[in-house]
């Protein structure tokens, strides 16, 4: 197993977590699952029609699986009326270790997905021992196997950008920049604008913006014409539209000042993720750039977080018939967020 130096567990300080009764929101996405994992037979015998291979043909997915959905947008196969887990004993890794995730970059990050509704400071279970349970339940070969994989791609960076500066380096120079960020005027480049209106009126139902209610509902927001319909979405897959409004007029709403906090607390956990840093890398890379760019793309990145994120704010905002952004807006927000954020590509491996 990798050193404990290499293993990394802040950004699960200080969170508490219990899994909601009746929630099942986390099987509502596919859930990757892989041929090494000591459940993948057990699973077949149960169901051989259990999976759907993941085949884009890129060589890091190969052995990787996803299980079936009811009619290729509700809920995994396996998940049952009440909403509990038709195979619990014998469930994947990832069923297992969620709300907790996993970045092999130039370490091994555990992070939180927030995009799950269980995290309360009541709550007794804290994320870093859930962290470490998680880890017990990868076979230790893998994790060496993905650490040494993953930092042997870190270690090609130097090569691959000129005037290459480190993550741990990129990443502190984000938090400064949270800190300074300013929350005004509320002007949205035409990237965000356009990746937000992308992002509503996808085919694939699997990308429209997901979201859970309070009420443990499944929502899904989805762009038609001039409307945006607001759509409840059931375990089997069946939809039903709640109501809509007018995308012309939305606009983007101004925050309280608890809101504004509220958000810049979670663009400093985004900043703080080794993910985030890879999603950094990869557009590097990709841009041939130079490393003296390297915080300028940081921060253009973070900014379209943001941007974006004040887009799912004023959304939900104007759904509720709000004037304003509020803390619980933004709570809310994070839960409608998070998801869209953890499918941005990065250098580095996701497990
Ligand atoms: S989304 Fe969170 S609270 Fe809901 S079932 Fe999954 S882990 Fe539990
Ligand atoms: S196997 Fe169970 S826990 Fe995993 S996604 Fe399916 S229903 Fe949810």
């Amino acid at each position: 197993m990798g050193t404990m130096t290499d293993i990394d567990f802040t950004p699960l300080k200080g969170l508490k977590f219990n899994c909601l009764e009746g929630c099942g929101f986390c099987c509502s996405f596919p859930a990757e699952v892989r041929q090494w994992e000591k459940n993948f037979q057990l699973i077949l015998e149960k169901d051989a029609g259990a999976f759907r291979k993941w085949d884009d043909g890129h060589p890091c997915l190969d052995g990787i699986y996803t299980f079936k959905q009811h009619n290729d947008r509700g809920a995994c196969i396996f998940l049952k009326e009440n909403k509990r887990c038709g195979i619990y004993d014998i469930r994947a890794l990832l069923c297992r270790t969620f709300p907790v995730k996993f970045f092999f970059g130039w370490r091994l990050q555990l992070y939180p997905s927030m995009s799950c509704r269980g995290f309360s400071d009541d709550e007794s279970s804290d994320m870093i021992l859930l962290g470490k349970e998680a880890m017990a339940e990868i076979p230790a070969d893998q994790i060496n196997k993905m650490l040494g994989e993953s930092k042997e791609m870190y270690a090609s960076l130097p090569e691959r950008i000129a005037n290459y500066i480190p993550p741990e380096i990129l990443q502190n120079k984000l938090l400064e920049y949270v800190d300074k960020m300013t929350f005004e005027p509320w002007d949205i480049s035409d990237v965000s604008r356009a990746e937000f209106e992308a992002e509503l009126s996808s085919e694939n139902f699997i990308d429209l913006p997901t979201y859970l209610t309070e009420g443990l509902d499944w929502q899904v927001f989805k762009l038609e014409g001039d409307f945006v319909r607001r759509i409840l979405l059931n375990r089997t897959g069946e939809t039903e539209n709640i109501d809509s409004i007018v995308y012309s007029n939305l606009s983007v709403k101004p925050f309280s000042s608890e809101a504004v906090e509220a958000i810049s607390r979670y663009l400093r956990l985004i900043a703080s993720t080794d993910h985030f840093i890879g999603v950094v890398y990869r557009k590097a890379i990709e841009q041939k750039a130079d490393g003296n760019q390297l915080p300028d793309i940081a921060t253009s990145e973070l900014d379209k977080v943001k941007e974006l994120f004040f887009l799912k704010a004023s959304l939900l905002a104007e759904f509720e018939k709000r004037e304003h952004v509020t803390e619980k807006t933004v709570e809310d927000t994070i839960i409608l967020y998070d998801g869209y954020l953890a499918t941005v590509p990065a250098f580095g491996m996701i497990l």
